[in-house]
């Protein structure tokens, strides 16, 4: 990858970067100190994992890009960054400050391994749906693309989260199901295990953007947190708030149940950047056990 040539306090350098080499910068014709010594700063909160959300700040006015992509910062500089399931290991973030000074990370992220998980004895219908419902499950995924498609100024993402409901986890994230011997695509939450009617807390400040009955998920409700991170939760028994409601980090917004596809009652928690689908379990510490 080469970036351009990039002007500084009056001075010309060329940076040229790869993506498994520290870079090196010529500074007129002196060599300079590498970069990753240099005083721009960057903050993260998060680990470098495939399927991790990060969390980082830089000084107001500075710049962030992810392998070369610029990556939207607010006003407090605080900004997002997420790596799916099968994310390349290798990436680089880079931040130029208000004064044009480089900062570059090469990051490795660490591999995660995917069960594989086996479900046998679901009704075929669930497995391979009837054409009937087929109108209803476009539908369905029209509704909830529309929900996770804005980009809120909210920074409640920016807060700690805590788990939405107690319970043990029976399910994780980049699991692959095979439903009566069918693959299936990858599941994308994490399950939290509890009788119906368990309650489920927004997990931090968000706004809801979708509260549904949807063929596959059940009762689904979708929360903004901002900058497009969303949180879904699916299965549920009850909902208690409506679509343009703003909920309070630990309020109620639902119950566990076993609405649409599901083998029992549980909450399946999702988190999205985006259209990326990441694992809930990076943004959340400890377990959800009581
Ligand atoms: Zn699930």
């Amino acid at each position: 990858m080469l970036f351009k040539t990039i002007r500084t306090v009056g001075l010309v350098f060329v940076a040229l970067v790869s993506a498994s080499s520290l870079m090196s910068v010529s500074f007129a014709s002196q060599t300079v100190q590498p970069v990753q010594e240099s005083s721009v700063s960057l903050a993260i909160n998060g680990t470098f994992t495939q399927g991790a959300l990060v969390r980082g700040q830089v000084d107001k006015g500075a710049e962030v890009f992810l392998n070369g992509e610029r990556v939207a910062a607010n006003k407090d500089g605080k900004f997002v960054i997420g790596f799916e399931r099968e994310a390349p290991l290798e990436q680089q973030l880079m931040v130029k400050s208000a004064s044009g000074e480089l900062l570059v990370r090469d990051i490795t992220l660490s591999k995660r391994e995917y069960d594989i998980q086996r479900i046998d004895g679901l009704e075929p219908k669930m497995v391979t749906p009837p054409k009937e419902v087929s109108a209803r499950i476009k539908q369905d995924n029209i509704n909830v693309a529309n929900a996770r498609s804005g980009n809120s100024e909210l920074d409640a993402l920016f807060t700690k989260f805590e788990w939405p409901a107690t319970g043990p986890i029976t399910g994780v994230y980049g699991s692959q199901r095979v439903l009566n011997g069918v693959p299936k695509w990858p599941h994308y939450g994490v399950d939290v295990g509890g009788p119906t009617g368990t309650p489920v807390y927004a997990p931090v400040d968000g706004v809801v953007t979708l509260a549904e009955d949807l063929y596959y998920s059940g009762n689904t409700l979708i929360l903004d947190h901002g900058m497009t991170v969303f949180s879904t939760f699916l299965h549920l028994d009850s909902m208690t708030v409506e679509v343009g409601d703003k909920v309070k980090q630990g309020e109620q917004i639902g119950t566990i149940g076993a609405t649409g596809r599901a083998t029992g009652p549980h909450l399946d928690w999702r988190i999205n950047l985006g259209k990326m689908r990441l694992d809930p379990q990076t943004v959340v510490s400890g377990t959800p056990n009581k």
